[in-house]
């Protein structure tokens, strides 16, 4: 894990500053409006924003901007664009200024396009994309110039004037760079910054029947906001050169660094805004904000913590090495910052009922408890008891293994906040399942010790006569194949990675929780004792209504066995 604070990026960032190169730093985060944020995303934005938020903390200038890349006009809209910014949001980030967009720039892109074109550094092309493919060659091999290559600049000037006018059918004409088809680098041989599509666009609507190409955008976006140093993942390594040759190539008084990082790929996971719409739209999730998904809005309804999301970042680290993460490094960032923050109550899951046989009405006294024991701040509640109670089922053994400290016939064990209990008896139904317990319990141990005894067990428990009922999901990982995008078959295939869904990934139980929990707000986190970490489902509980928990993690990692 690296140290806090430090990274190769920032390593950059500080020599740019100490050398002079730069006086202030400009970070961006450029998601496509294209889908739901994913876990991945959540880390660049942790580091575009972090880097931000450190510089400034330290005293220095930093901004980051939250840029929409919008140059795909079929696949984006209004409504993954709100996401994405009610996200970072969420995350606990703010970019500065306005949001902006790709679009924005498109005049501009198309003016840069005009001066290319007047140095003799663009061609208006009319090979189809096939054609296109065979005379790019592969590697290895030099492609072949297209014949449009050597068009004279007026002639080309006049033919990109007539795509944007409209005269020419999609496709039917393409703008290409003039660089080299006999680069090794294939992203360097001639290639399209913009194509005709008539296709309606979520900001520019029907103004522009042209569109510019990302790399060919990113470049110049970065440029025109003034981006110091633009980061993003290892596969756009290749298109580096392409980026500078841009910016090299047109006026424009400013040349931000593009830096790789390796993305960060999630162990039973899937990082593909492709691959996790596959999953929606195959109704094998109930939709982006399944908690079983690795989206932002997924974590979020599962009970993970911006304060968590954002340890995880930091724990996954920035290189360009490979950033294969195990799940649990995610589940125990959550449960760190999950055990200062969330309030402790009791609940069971699997009851079994316990009669009190000495319970007295009146006189059998109840405890308050804290909410946390190390937060007096948070308050306490009462744990009111009754002659009925709930334990769980897991909680008693009838023949109890060596060591048990939980409850069995003839031994006693404290409820958690309460009296000392003993069992006297097991009722059973006619198959043998344990129905019933009944138990009697120590009138003078509430709040104190037996007296010349020692009870070690503890165990929660819920009054029967108070319980609230709750429906409780549990969550498991989505996948059993820790890669399930990587699994080919017999045929050296792929195999098709929605066959490895865990069909146990997730139960829905009912369950008792305490009174106290009756009215929180859906997104409230509670610890239930010795259980895990549950969250109030966001759009399905209804405080003072039906409670709805999702359970967001368990107290231990119970995949690293
Ligand atoms: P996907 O393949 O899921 O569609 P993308 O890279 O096409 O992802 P963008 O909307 O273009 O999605 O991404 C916005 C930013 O998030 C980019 O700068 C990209 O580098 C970064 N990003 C996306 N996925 C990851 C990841 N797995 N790890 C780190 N950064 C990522
Ligand atoms: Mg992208
Ligand atoms: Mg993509």
């Amino acid at each position: 894990n690296a140290p806090v604070g430090t990274n190769f990026i920032r390593t950059v960032i500080d020599s740019d500053l100490a050398s002079g190169k730069h006086q202030r730093t400009v970070t961006r985060f450029p998601p496509e409006p294209n889908g739901y944020l994913h876990v991945g995303h959540a880390k660049s934005i942790c580091l575009n924003f972090g880097i931000k938020e450190d510089y400034k903390a330290r005293g220095l200038a930093a901004e980051c901007n939250l840029r929409f890349d919008d140059t795909n006009p079929e696949k984006e809209s209004e409504e993954y664009a709100q996401s994405i910014q009610a996200d970072v949001h969420w995350l606990g980030f703010e970019w500065d200024g306005q949001v902006r967009w790709a679009s924005d720039y498109f005049e501009r892109l198309y003016q840069y396009a005009e001066e290319l074109i007047g140095k003799g550094l663009a061609f208006v092309c009319e090979l189809n994309a096939e054609q296109m493919r065979e005379y790019r060659g592969n590697f290895g091999e030099p492609g072949r110039n297209s014949p449009f290559r050597d068009r004279p600049v007026a002639e080309n000037l006049a033919l990109f004037r007539a795509m944007r006018a409209g005269e020419f059918a999609d496709g039917e004409k393409t703008l290409r760079l003039r660089i080299d088809m006999a680069s090794p680098n294939l992203n360097m041989r001639d290639p399209v910054i913009y194509r005709i599509r008539r296709a309606h666009h979520i900001r520019t609507g029907d103004q522009w029947c042209i569109y510019p190409m990302y790399d060919y955008t990113h470049c110049i976006s970065d440029a025109l906001e003034g981006i110091t140093h633009s980061l993003c993942t290892l596969e756009f390594a290749d298109h580096r050169p392409l980026y500078d040759w841009v910016l090299a190539n047109i006026s424009i008084g400013c040349h931000p660094q593009q830096i790789e990082f390796s993305r960060l790929e999630l162990l039973y996971a899937l990082t593909s805004k492709r691959k996790l719409n596959q999953l929606v739209t195959d109704g094998l999730v109930s939709g982006w904000d399944d908690p079983r998904m690795p989206t932002v809005i997924g974590m979020r309804r599962r009970g993970y913590s911006p304060a968590g999301i954002r340890l995880f970042a930091e724990r996954c680290g920035v290189s360009k090495s490979e950033n294969v993460i195990d799940y649990s490094l995610l589940e125990g960032a959550v449960r760190e910052t999950l055990e200062a923050e969330a309030p402790r109550v009791m609940a069971v899951l699997d009851p079994i009922k316990v009669t009190l046989s000495n319970y007295e009405a009146g006189v059998t006294g109840s405890r308050s408890a804290p909410f946390h024991p190390q937060h007096p701040e948070f308050g306490e509640r009462d744990v009111p008891i009754s002659g009925h109670i709930y334990i769980e089922r897991e909680d008693f053994a009838e023949v109890p293994p060596a060591g048990w400290q939980r409850l069995t016939l003839g031994a006693e064990v404290r409820l958690r906040y309460s009296y000392v209990i003993k069992c006297d008896e097991v009722i059973k139904d006619a198959a043998g399942t344990v129905v019933e317990l009944k138990c009697s319990l120590d009138p003078a141990t509430l709040g104190q010790n037996p007296v010349g005894r020692k009870v070690k067990g503890v165990i929660h428990w819920i009054s029967a006569e108070h319980a609230q009922e709750a429906e409780v999901r549990l969550y498991e990982r989505l996948f059993t194949e820790p890669r399930p995008d990587a699994v080919r078959g017999e045929d050296g295939q792929y195999v098709d990675f929605k066959q490895f869904i865990n069909p146990e990934s997730l139960r829905v139980l009912t369950a008792y929780v305490e009174p106290a929990v009756r009215d929180a707000a859906p997104e409230t986190r509670y610890q239930f004792e010795r259980l895990g970490y549950f969250v109030t489902d966001r759009h399905d509980h209804v405080p003072g209504g039906k409670v709805v928990f999702n359970r967001t993690v368990g107290l231990k990692d119970s995949w690293t066995k």
